[in-house]
């Protein structure tokens, strides 16, 4: 057979070849302070944007990054923007805390667009739509019962497209027809990352890569952060360290199980065959409990395609192969394409399966906030709550957030080894299938 990776496949984001991961644009690590107003942890969208806010409101704010600035997955992510459509999707929520959020996410889409509008980002943003492919007929019955409440609560311009009309859409069978949503679009995300990043930095926040923050404990004068490079003071600290959190807090360990989703990139195909592939250039995803999320690469020249692959033992060309293999069900035609790059990264869950942001412990550790948690649909939301995490710890917030005040709640069995992402991964799997099969 035939291999499927292309010569020079490299197990590393496709992003990371226009803008390299080496450390750069942080500061030597000999120029970290004794202390701060504010330590946020974690170079992310969420970490960036709660130092944003801090700075122009004033504080003197340190960022703390454990590999190069942006390592984690803000330059590693789909690039799929949207108002919240995803916020809360399998979470048990009552009406009107769902409609609460729905509408928070819909206010934090037209915040990114202006943010990157007003800053001048060279994100590549394109307000391009998405197309959500219905896995089966009762999938996209759930769908168009959506379809108001997206339309009234978040201004989604979310309509139905029923299976005989995919293929303008999709040049493939595998949905029963969709969902399209206009109020969406897409990113380059490493360049997004890149772009805010030149923001704080001209906002007065110093940056370091290559610092591990550990342990934080009260002091007299506030709170103590232990580094690998010294320890240092600050009135508060964020923690944004989402599906990286780590054994950064044994609290926080508790709380945040890192999902692992991959990707891969094929070689580039040529501008008219993407635009075969995806005739309206809308980014793709689905309605699986294990979805696939597919776009054209931004120059829409490549296929970049999306999934749960490995939960554990990670390998970036084995979890190639497996993705290949789906590109290929959903696009028979692409069956001799091979790869140019095949990467993961972690995504984080909570308990209720809503993102979360707040003060952690007010009651033993008051000053410590989080913006964590958003199942895979953060470049957006992330952003966001970091944004409203920096208002929070500035004193500044005029509104609570629909975010906020829920109790973060612990996995019992989970002490920082997620071993049960295999058996939970099959078993969503083996449910997708099935229902793929009654629906025939
Ligand atoms: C493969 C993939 C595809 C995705 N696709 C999409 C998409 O298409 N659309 C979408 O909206 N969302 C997507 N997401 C989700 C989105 O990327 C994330 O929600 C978002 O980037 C999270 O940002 P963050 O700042 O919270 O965390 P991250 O960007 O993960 O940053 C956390 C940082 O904390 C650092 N850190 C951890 N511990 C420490 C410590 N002790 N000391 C110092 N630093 C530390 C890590 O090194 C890391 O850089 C995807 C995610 C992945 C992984």
């Amino acid at each position: 057979m035939d291999s499927i990776y292309a010569e020079g496949f490299r197990p590393e984001p496709y992003w990371w070849d226009d803008v390299p991961r080496d450390g750069g644009a942080g500061l030597p690590a000999d120029a970290l302070p004794d202390r701060a107003d504010v330590v946020v942890i974690g170079s992310g969208y969420a970490g960036l944007h709660a130092a944003i806010t801090l700075a122009r409101a004033g504080s003197d704010v340190v960022v703390l990054e454990a590999g190069p600035l942006g390592f984690g997955a803000s330059t590693r992510n789909g690039g799929m923007v949207s108002g919240g459509v995803n916020v809360g999707k399998h979470a048990r929520l009552d009406a009107a805390t769902a409609d609460e959020m729905l509408a928070e996410a819909a206010e934090s889409y037209g915040w990114f667009e202006s943010f990157i509008r007003d800053e001048g980002i060279d994100a590549v943003y394109q307000r391009c739509g998405r197309f959500v492919g219905a896995h089966t007929r009762a999938a996209w019955q759930r769908q168009s019962e959506q379809l108001a409440r997206l339309n009234d609560i978040a201004d989604s311009g979310a309509s139905m497209v029923p299976q005989d009309r995919t293929r303008d859409h999709l040049a493939s069978d595998f949905y029963h027809g969709g969902m399209l949503l206009d109020r969406s679009g897409a990113v380059h995300p490493a360049k997004l990352h890149h772009g805010v990043l030149a923001v704080a930095g001209a906002a007065g926040v110093r940056l370091f890569g290559g610092i591990r923050a550990g342990a934080i404990g009260k002091v007299a004068t506030g709170l103590q952060i232990e580094t690998s490079h010294h320890a240092l003071r600050a009135g508060a600290v964020i923690i944004a360290t989402n599906g990286y959190s780590g054994d950064l807090s044994p609290w926080h360990q508790q709380r945040v199980v890192p999902v692992p989703s991959y990707q891969i990139a094929t070689e580039e195909l040529g501008a008219a065959a993407v635009t075969d592939l995806f005739p309206t250039h809308r980014m793709i995803a689905d309605t699986k409990r294990l979805l696939f999320y597919f776009r054209p690469s931004p120059d829409r020249k490549r296929v970049l395609f999306g999934g749960r692959a490995r939960y554990l033992r990670h390998d970036p060309a084995a979890g190639a192969a497996f993705l290949h293999a789906r590109l290929v069900r959903i696009f028979p035609q692409l069956s001799g394409v091979k790869l140019s790059h095949g990467w993961w990264g972690n995504v984080a869950y909570l308990r209720d399966g809503v993102p979360h942001v707040g003060e952690s412990r007010p009651e033993s550790l008051p000053g410590v906030f989080h913006a964590l948690g958003c199942h895979g649909s953060g470049v957006v939301m992330m952003s966001w709550l970091g944004h409203r995490a920096g208002l929070m710890a500035a004193g500044r917030l005029n509104r609570p957030s629909a975010f906020s005040g829920r109790r973060l709640g612990s996995f019992p069995a989970y002490r920082g080894m997620p071993w049960f992402l295999p058996l939970v991964g099959r078993y969503y799997g083996l449910r997708d299938w099935l229902e793929r099969r009654l629906d025939r």
